[in-house]
């Protein structure tokens, strides 16, 4: 059964300005069919539930850089129900990460996704943002390792960017296993 996701564009303003928004809901749709792609690996499949525009989230530039705190405020807009809430954002300059992600789905699976210029990187970054979701965690690569680095360097949960989007059998094993998929029976 697929994975229900509810996505929520959600605009950026800064005291009452808004930003042009990147995301639409055919960007989204052809990003989901990257994430669709490297999840096929674990047999995961996520189908869009709904797509929508949610009201601006104005917050000043360099406070958006803190993805704990953007992730705290998306999230406490909808109350859970029985799918992800995704929210696709602008992107942060002065983040790193490809977004956040509540790591075991608690109190409720939400994630939001920066806009990386095209679909395959923002899909690529989602899909990194779902394994957190289905309790993957971050590969550590050992650069003093070579052979584990080169194995390791194309991983979808390495940190930061990346393009990687290779699965390790351990972690589709997790993924397979966890809350969020038992739940909707992924
Ligand atoms: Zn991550």
């Amino acid at each position: 059964m697929p994975i229900p996701v509810k996505i929520y564009i959600t605009p950026f303003a800064e005291k009452g300005v808004l930003e042009p928004v990147k995301w639409d809901c055919d960007a989204a749709k052809k990003a989901l069919d990257v994430v669709n792609k490297i999840w096929s690996k674990a047999k995961i499949t996520f189908v869009i539930n709904d797509c929508l525009t949610d009201r601006p989230l104005d917050m000043a530039k360099n406070a958006r850089g803190n993805d704990k705190q953007v992730l705290d405020v998306l999230s406490l807009r909808h109350a859970a129900d029985n799918a992800i809430h995704v929210y696709l954002v602008n992107p942060i300059p002065n983040l790193s990460a490809g977004g956040g992600s509540y790591l075991h789905g608690d109190p409720e699976p939400a994630s939001f996704v920066q806009w990386y210029g095209n679909d395959f990187a923002s899909g690529r970054a989602w899909a990194h943002e779902l394994g957190h979701l289905m309790g993957v965690d971050h590969v550590e690569i050992d650069y003093t390792n070579e052979r584990q680095a080169a194995a390791l360097s194309s991983n979808l949960m390495t940190k930061g960017l990346n393009v990687g989007s290779e699965l390790t059998k351990q972690q589709i094993e997790t993924a397979r296993g966890s809350k969020l998929v038992k739940r909707f029976g992924g």
